[in-house]
């Protein structure tokens, strides 16, 4: 057995990205700054935005988009019951009904059939989400959304660096990223919203500092005009300077962070592709190019014999760390309490919330440590099957 214990995800810190925060520790200038400006200009080169507005979350980001849009009682937001938690939240907390659209049972993806019968007239916003790194088919989505009138925010949390048709993620439309700590860069917390729609983002760069007008802010780092007023009420979503300069140093590696996540992966598909317990997820049919946010795989309870909450222990005990992305959102208290949500409305949600979880991938890994992981699976299964 692994001597070690293997998390699921380690953030790479390097010492370049320890020294640029440490510059700025020691600048006299932590919070919302020149570094902001930067992160923000940098991030929208990289991905080939017109405009980027750093934030604290992609959960706030999602909020002030939210708001912005207008979004409140009597309009209904459709989205994946298959993801984090924060979207159909951020949807009951505005007053509006998320509405969940089934997922592909091998992509884990919203497809534009099961977005398209969830419309209704009030239909206000839908929220794909690129899974795993891999991008959702946008095209059909935004043909729906122009058609019916309908905002499209993208939930990209998992897709930096991620292609669809050619193209980042990020490039075109709107989309929202995370830099929580498991995902492809980190600033510990933040998050960067992405757009080709200037009045928008000018209206979440006001909303996201208390709705103080967008030209308060002096750029240049000495910080706001102390006249600035209030336009409308704002939330307080900035980012610190402190997380835009590890943002900054952590973009300038994420093709290499995620080559090294790449060939992690595809060693994982070689040596699981013998074990019939273990389902790997399927690459979508149009052209991409994957950001191998995770790895997630799903355990074949019948032939295993175990279920996978279980076999997630299992793992553990024998130093494997796992995750489970995600377990669905409408079979959670709240949602199946208070809003009504059953078992048996979003069956290929359901199949994979039983079945999935995501096995230990980021750059550090070796293949050394792939080979224990896929020991530890063959050896969990093994004891199974002796009963
Ligand atoms: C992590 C994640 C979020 C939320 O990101 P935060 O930066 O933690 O707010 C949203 N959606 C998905 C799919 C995620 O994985």
């Amino acid at each position: 057995m692994r001597a070690d214990f293997l998390p699921f995800a380690r953030p790479s810190i390097g010492d370049a990205d320890i020294a640029a925060v440490v510059e700025i520790l020691r600048s006299g200038w932590i919070t919302t700054g020149a570094k902001n400006a930067e992160f923000e200009t940098e991030f929208s080169r990289y991905v080939g935005a017109p405009g980027a507005v750093a934030l604290c979350s992609a959960t706030a980001g999602m909020h002030v988009a939210l708001a912005v849009l207008g979004v409140g009682a009597e309009d209904e937001l459709i989205t994946p019951s298959m993801t984090w938690v924060s979207t159909a939240n951020l949807a009951v907390l505005s007053g509006a009904k998320p509405v969940f659209a089934d997922v592909d049972r091998n992509t884990l993806m919203v497809t534009p059939d099961s977005v398209s019968e969830r419309t209704t007239g009030r239909t206000k916003v839908i929220v794909p989400v690129h899974f795993a790194g891999a991008p959702v088919d946008l095209m059909p989505l935004r043909r729906l959304a122009a058609l019916k009138g309908i905002h499209l925010i993208e939930d990209a949390a998992h897709a930096l660096g991620t292609e669809y048709m050619g193209e980042r993620i990020g490039r075109r439309g709107t989309a929202i990223f995370s830099f929580h700590p498991i995902k492809n860069i980190t600033t510990g917390e933040g998050g960067m919203l992405c757009s080709d729609d200037t009045r928008l983002l000018d209206r979440i760069r006001q909303l996201k500092f208390h709705g103080l007008g967008v030209d308060a802010y002096d750029r240049l780092g000495q910080g706001r005009v102390p006249q600035a007023e209030v336009l409308e009420p704002g939330f307080k979503y900035n980012l610190t300077d402190m997380a835009a300069a590890l943002g900054i140093t952590q973009l300038a590696q994420v093709d290499e962070f995620n080559r090294k996540r790449t060939e992690l992966a595809s060693h994982y598909a070689k040596r699981l592709a013998a074990i019939d317990e273990i389902l790997p997820l399927a690459s979508p049919g149009y052209s991409s190019r994957h950001a191998w946010h995770l790895f997630i795989v799903r355990l074949d309870i019948d032939r295993a014999g175990i279920s996978r909450d279980e076999f997630m222990a299992e793992l553990k005990e024998r130093n494997i760390g796992t995750g489970l992305h995600f377990r669905a959102i409408h079979l959670q208290k709240y949602y199946r309490e208070t809003m009504g949500f059953r078992r048996g409305m979003l069956p290929n949600t359901e199949w994979n919330s039983d079945r999935i979880l995501s096995l230990p991938l980021f750059p550090a890994m070796t293949e050394a440590d792939i080979d224990d992981v896929v020991a530890a699976i063959r050896d969990v299964l093994a004891g199974r099957k002796g009963r």
